[in-house]
């Protein structure tokens, strides 16, 4: 498929592709969009970056348009499940992009932010609802909203929703809608959870699947500097100001220790901002929209508050605090070389703990770091590091870079997950920041979250009649 026009998609939606400027289908929309378009269910393996958004909402679009009916009060014709508020708002943004010449009703339901408004939002009906599955439950179950009339399920990220403890959310949302629907459910890997979930809600589905053109690793350049744990906001920051920095995503391992790297920062003269399940969604937008306007150059973000970032042009990743989960490492760097580009990932590693970290994702990328060590003479013997016994049953990471293919490889052998704690029964705004390891032998093929379309902007906003200011 070389062209949209061979989909035969409606006028208006053609009309708003040529004014998005897509030429060209990506391969994901080249073979997701014709079988959707056939009522088919589908089950897509796809990274952001693909452009997955555009594969759904498409035929959806075109399909709705086909059979234009108002929608019932307090319901939904179109619902999309997204694991973050931030990924539920750009997936409305490109619904209303691509319906911008058919005055689509739509809504976002995401926790955060008060509810009075998407109750306001979704009583007259909506024909797309986009949800994060927290809030779409809490409406559900306050009679808001009845998902009876439900003809199109978008279930998108679904790995991260298992990552992020949704599982069971995501169920009892699916026990709710009819039978008769059309289910699309997008992946960036295909953990057995995931598999047995898609085994269960789709029929018959049509699977397609899109490799990233080139893994992460081949072009991230990553580094490793140990450095005694109270020395890490200076090094920080000399780093910030010695790297030619474009853009830097600093990670944390928690809201509080952004709150403080940020407040370091600020004392040796460097402007950042953080993010965090604590701040306000508005306070969120704005920072987002600031650090991808080049506004702000140093954003600091713990791993839930940063899935949903959708941002080009960040040139370094720096990991504060090692993540608990190896699988989040790559994630982390995935967020720099995107569209192309080269990045550079640089993980701070202080003491025992975080060495074992260390070890886990060299373990899992199979490679081993370069590493330089910053610490002081009395920590080295402390805390020896590099040179840590080799555990049983547990293979080495070679010592030398992947080669590309392997790059792509889950790690072989048995992996330790550490979890720190469930989600049974936690109120949404809980669910939203804890950390948890991939279910069920999640494995790590197709984690490098490569994107290789250009990313200069996201499909052009514009508001609708029910979306609220922001
Ligand atoms: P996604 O993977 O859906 O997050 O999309 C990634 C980016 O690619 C978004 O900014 C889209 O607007 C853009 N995009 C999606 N499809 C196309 C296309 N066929 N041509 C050009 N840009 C696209």
């Amino acid at each position: 498929m070389t062209s949209f026009q061979e989909f035969g998609l409606a006028d208006p939606i053609s009309r708003a592709l040529v004014e998005e400027n897509y030429l060209t289908p990506t391969p994901i929309q080249a073979q997701t969009i014709p079988l959707a378009l056939n009522g088919r269910d589908i089950v897509g393996i796809a990274q952001t970056g693909t452009g997955k958004t555009a594969a759904f909402a498409l035929p959806i679009l075109h399909r709705l348009l086909g059979n234009r009916v108002r929608p019932q009060p307090k319901s939904c014709r179109v619902l999309v499940l997204s694991p973050t508020r931030e990924l539920s708002g750009q997936i409305l943004d490109s619904f209303n992009a691509y319906g911008r010449h058919v005055r689509l009703s739509s809504a976002l339901a995401i926790g955060g932010v008060p509810m009075g408004r998407q109750v306001r939002a979704i009583m007259p009906g909506v024909e797309v609802l986009v949800a994060t599955p927290g809030r779409l439950l809490d409406l559900v179950q306050g009679n808001a909203l009845k998902l009876n009339q439900v003809e199109f399920f978008v279930l998108d990220e679904a790995d991260r929703m298992l990552d992020m403890g949704f599982i069971n959310d995501i169920r009892k949302v699916v026990a709710k809608l009819p039978k008769l629907r059309q289910t699309l459910l997008f992946s960036a890997t295909m953990p057995k959870d995931i598999a047995d979930l898609a085994e269960q809600m789709l029929r018959d589905p049509a699977r397609v699947a899109v490799t990233p053109v080139s893994s992460t690793a081949e072009r991230i350049t990553q580094r490793v500097i140990q450095v005694d744990h109270a020395a890490k906001p200076t090094l920080l920051a000399q780093l910030l100001k010695q790297e030619k920095i474009d853009r830097a995503l600093v990670f944390t391992r928690t809201k509080h220790g952004a709150d403080k790297v940020v407040k370091n920062l600020a004392k040796a003269g460097i402007a950042a901002n953080a993010i965090h399940g604590n701040k306000s969604q508005n306070h969120r937008e704005r920072v987002l929209a600031a650090f991808r306007s080049g506004e702000i150059r140093t954003l600091v973000a713990t791993d839930i508050a940063a899935r949903g970032i959708d941002v080009d042009g960040i040139s370094h990743v720096v990991n504060f605090d090692l993540p608990n989960v190896p699988e989040t490492y790559v994630h982390r760097i995935g967020r720099t070389a995107r569209a192309g580009a080269e990045g550079v990932a640089i993980s701070l590693v202080a003491g025992g703990e975080e060495m074992g970290y260390l070890r886990d994702i060299e373990r899992l990328i199979r490679v081993a770091l370069p590493r330089e060590d910053r610490r002081t003479p009395g920590q080295r013997e402390a805390a020896p590091a590099a040179a840590t016994p080799h555990r049983p049953g547990r293979p080495a990471p070679r010592p030398h870079a992947a080669r590309p293919h392997e790059s792509n490889s889950p790690a072989k052998g048995p992996r330790r997950h550490r979890r720190s704690g469930g989600n049974n029964g936690a109120p949404p705004s809980h669910r939203q920041e804890q950390h948890r390891a991939p279910h069920g032998g999640g494995r790590a093929e197709g984690l490098q979250g490569v994107a290789f379309l250009h990313r200069e902007s996201r499909p052009h906003r514009q508001r609708n009649r029910n979306q609220q200011p922001s």
